[in-house]
C-alpha cells in the first residue's frame, strides 16, 4: 500500500483545495473524444466537496510550448466535468493560468464549490518547474492534493514545485489506485507473473525489460520492438523495424533471460509486407523474412503462443501493441492479446498508452481488472523509478 498522505486524511472543510488532475484528454474541433481521464477524477473530486472543501482543479492539456493557444484551452473539460459532477465547475480563462479571473474566483469560492484553472503549460515555467509558477498556483489554496498519475513521472510546477510553497500536500485516490494495482503486480504479484511489451522500440523500454526480467515467470516480446531481439537470434528481420544499437543488449536480456530461468517468449512468425500501408499485400513470414519485407504484426502461431503462456497466469502486466494495430490489417496479434486477456481469471493490468487505448476501442474494457491512466507513468513505475510527482507528497 502506498504510504502517503491521502484525501481520507486531511480536514477539508472551508479549505481551498488546489487538485492537480490529469484532464489531458483527446479533442477533435472543441470535443473531448474520450473522456475516461475526467470519469477517473471523479471520485476524488466528489469527496473533497463532500467534505466542504473549495475545490480549485488545475491540470495541463497538449503541449501548447508555454503560451496560451486556444485549441488548447480547458474550458470543454469545464463544461463536460460540470455536467458528470452535476454541479459548476466555475472556469477562470486567464492567459497567465493564476490571473485575476482565477484569484477572484478561488477567493470567492464557497464550501462544496468547484473551479478549474486554465491549462498549466500556457505558463513556460510549468514544465520546468520554476519557482514563480510554483508560488503563483500555491497562493491560490490551503493544500495541495495531485491526482494525476499520468504525469507523475515528471516534475513539473503544478505537481512537485508547487508542494514547496503549500502546508499540507495530499495525494487522490485516482494515484493511490493506479499505484497500489502496478505496486502490487510488480512487487508482490500472485504468480504465474507475466509481463507483455510491445510498441516501436527496445530502446524506450531498455530499464522495462531488465527491471522486469528480475520480477517475472514469462516475458512476452511483440510489436516492433521483436525485431531486434530476432535479430539478436541470428534471424533476418528485412526492413522491420530495427535498432542496430540494441542488438546486443537484446542478446544479453536473451541470456538473463535463461540464467534466471525466465521464460523469454519472441514471435516465431510474423505478418510482413513490403510496405508500411494498410493495403499492402502480406503474407505469414516465419523465420524466413526477405530483405525487402517488413513485419507488421505477429502471426497466427505467435498469437496461439503467447496466449498459451497467459492461460494459467494469476498476475499480468501489459504494456504495448503487438502489430501496427492502428492499420486494421495488422490489428489482429494485438486484438488476440486483448482477448486472451479478456478470458483469463487474473489480475490484468494494462499499462496506459496504446495498449490501454486499443483495449478500450477493441470493447474490451471492463474485462480488465485495471487500465492506467498514465502510458508514460505507468513503464517508468514498471522500470522500478521513484516517480517524483508521488514522492512529493507527505508521507502518511
Ligand atoms: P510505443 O509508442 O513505443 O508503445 O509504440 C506504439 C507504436 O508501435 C504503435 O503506433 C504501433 O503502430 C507501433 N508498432 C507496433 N508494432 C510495429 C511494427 N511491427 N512495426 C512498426 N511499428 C509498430
Amino acid at each position: 500500500m502506498l504510504n502517503k498522505k491521502s484525501v481520507d486524511d486531511i480536514q477539508v472543510k472551508g479549505q481551498k483545495v488546489l487538485v492537480r488532475c490529469d484532464f489531458n484528454v483527446p479533442l477533435q474541433d472543441g470535443v473531448i473524444t474520450d473522456e475516461n481521464r475526467l470519469v477517473a477524477a471523479l471520485p476524488t473530486i466528489k469527496k473533497l466537496l463532500a467534505d466542504g472543501g473549495r475545490v480549485i482543479l488545475c491540470s495541463h492539456l497538449g503541449k501548447p510550448k508555454g503560451e496560451p493557444k486556444p485549441e488548447l484551452s480547458l474550458a470543454p473539460v469545464a463544461k463536460r466535468l460540470s455536467e458528470l459532477l452535476g454541479q459548476e465547475v466555475i472556469f477562470a480563462a486567464d492567459p497567465d493560468v493564476v490571473g485575476p479571473n482565477a484569484k477572484a474566483a478561488a477567493e470567492a469560492l464557497k464550501d462544496g464549490e468547484v473551479m478549474l484553472l486554465e491549462n498549466t503549460r500556457y505558463r513556460k515555467e510549468e514544465t520546468k518547474n520554476g519557482e514563480e509558477f510554483s508560488k503563483d498556483l500555491a497562493s491560490l489554496a490551503d493544500i495541495f492534493v495531485n491526482d494525476a498519475f499520468g504525469t507523475a513521472h515528471r516534475a513539473h510546477c503544478s505537481n512537485v514545485g508547487v508542494t514547496k510553497f503549500m502546508k499540507e500536500n495530499a495525494v487522490g485516490y485516482l494515484m493511490q489506485k493506479e499505484i497500489d494495482f502496478l505496486g502490487n503486480a510488480v512487487n508482490n504479484p500472485e504468480r504465474p507473473f507475466v509481463a507483455i511489451l510491445g510498441g516501436s522500440k527496445v530502446s524506450s523500454k531498455i530499464s522495462v525489460i531488465n527491471n522486469l526480467l528480475d520480477k517475472v515467470d514469462t516475458l512476452i516480446i511483440g510489436g516492433g520492438m521483436a525485431y531486434t531481439f530476432m535479430k539478436a537470434q541470428g534471424q533476418e528481420v528485412g526492413t522491420s523495424l530495427l535498432e542496430a544499437d540494441y542488438i546486443e543488449y537484446s542478446a544479453d536480456m536473451i541470456k538473463k533471460a535463461e540464467e534466471k530461468g525466465v521464460k523469454l517468449l519472441i514471435p516465431v512468425d510474423t505478418v510482413v509486407a513490403k510496405e508500411f500501408n494498410n493495403d499492402a499485400p502480406s503474407r505469414i513470414a516465419e523465420g524466413d523474412i526477405q530483405p525487402d519485407e517488413m513485419g507488421l504484426d505477429i502471426g497466427p502461431k505467435t498469437r496461439e503462443l503467447f496466449a498459451a503462456a497467459v492461460a494459467d497466469a494469476k498476475t499480468v502486466v501489459w504494456n504495448g501493441p503487438m502489430g501496427v494495430f492502428e492499420m486494421p490489417n495488422f490489428a489482429a496479434g494485438t486484438i488476440a492479446v486483448a482477448k486472451a486477456l479478456a478470458d483469463i481469471d487474473a489480475v490484468t493490468i494494462i499499462g496506459g498508452g496504446d495498449s490501454a487505448a486499443a483495449v478500450n476501442q477493441l470493447g474490451f474494457g471492463d474485462k480488465m481488472t485495471h487500465i492506467s491512466t498514465g502510458g508514460g507513468a505507468s513503464l517508468e513505475f514498471l522500470e522500478g523509478k521513484e516517480l517524483p510527482g508521488v514522492a512529493a507528497a507527505d508521507d502518511k
